[in-house]
């Protein structure tokens, strides 16, 4: 093998060899160079151009398939739902049911709901103009908020004390995660609460806290607003201003390496609770990854989100 390759170079040389003595006389051979440089030049950039389109057809053809596999999870839910419809009847107050959430000055939301039975959900509205909601009774455990959906400041749950803790849930909730801890305590794990129920107020002091921070680190006013945002909610926008969300154990990246987290990851769909912010959803959720931070959905729905991998934006068909 060697010698032969070794007689291919000697070969390519006198080839080359060849080529240059036959050039005629009188002709400049660095002109002969230069267009064999230019012709090399123009193929570099030709296959250059090339690598960069196959680049972004690959792009296309990768987000065009995340976005039949986030379609396709939608669909296995409405079907799952659809087939609960015909083995529950429907009440004609069920009918009537316009969704766990509707702009507070509106009866009539628009919708931009996937799934046939998730409630409408008003369009999300922006950091600065958020919408404002009000809660339908029916299916509260399904009010979605965010930096675009914010509760009024005047909201005030039912709130009660939880596990003995000086920690408080809504009323609801309460009792699920009760149930929750309950069944952790026989696995051995221990879910402490750590930080239920916050009021608007306080919420709205930790929120400018660390937009002052940020400002302070030279961001503008409305960059400090959004990066302070995904690290604590603007005030009506937290899960815990509801009432329906609990900080296990800690507030610390550390939790995620526990007993009590794998147990959670494990069983909490079982009693109606989800990861609200995982680490793979962060550009929708619009938070950081919380291991700590469990929200209450209802059993069914913690089951669905489980299963597809949903968060509860894309769930409700608000993802942006
Ligand atoms: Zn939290």
């Amino acid at each position: 093998m060697i010698d032969l390759h070794k007689k291919n170079m000697q070969d390519n040389i006198e080839i080359e060899t060849a080529f240059v003595e036959k050039v005629p006389n009188g002709t400049d051979t660095s002109v002969l160079k230069a267009k064999e440089n230019n012709a090399k030049k123009f193929l570099c950039a030709s296959l250059a151009v090339i690598v960069a389109f196959v680049g972004i057809v690959c792009g296309l053809v990768n987000k065009r398939n995340e976005n039949i596999i986030a379609q396709q999870k939608i669909e296995k839910i409405e079907n799952k739902q659809n087939a609960v419809n015909v083995v529950a009847p429907v009440t004609p107050d069920a009918t009537k049911t316009v969704g766990a959430q509707a702009p507070a000055n509106s009866t009539k939301p628009e919708s931009t709901t996937k799934a046939p039975n998730t409630p409408k959900v008003a369009k999300p509205g922006t950091m600065d103009k958020p919408t404002t909601i009000k809660i339908d009774k029916d299916k509260w455990y399904l009010t979605l908020v965010n930096a675009g959906y914010r509760i009024p400041s005047s909201y005030e749950p039912d709130l009660v004390y939880v596990c003995n803790s000086g920690q408080r849930l809504d009323r609801r909730v309460a009792a699920a995660y009760e149930k929750m801890y309950n069944a952790a305590l026989k696995d051995g794990a221990t879910l402490t609460p750590c930080s239920g129920y916050r009021s608007y107020e306080r919420q709205e002091k930790n929120y400018n806290r660390k937009v002052d921070f940020y400002k302070g680190q030279g961001y503008s006013e409305q960059e400090a607003k959004k990066e302070a945002a995904t690290r604590i909610m603007p005030p009506g926008s937290s899960e815990h201003n509801l009432g329906y969300a609990m900080d296990i154990v800690c507030a610390d990246s550390w939790f995620k390496d526990t007993k009590e987290f794998k147990w959670l990851m494990e069983n909490a769909q079982d009693y109606g609770f989800i990861l609200r912010y995982p680490e793979d959803k962060q550009k929708i959720t619009g938070v950081i990854y919380e291991p700590w931070h469990w929200r209450y959905v209802g059993v069914e729905t913690a089951k669905q989100l489980k299963e597809s991998g949903l968060v509860l934006e894309e769930y409700l068909g608000v993802a942006k």
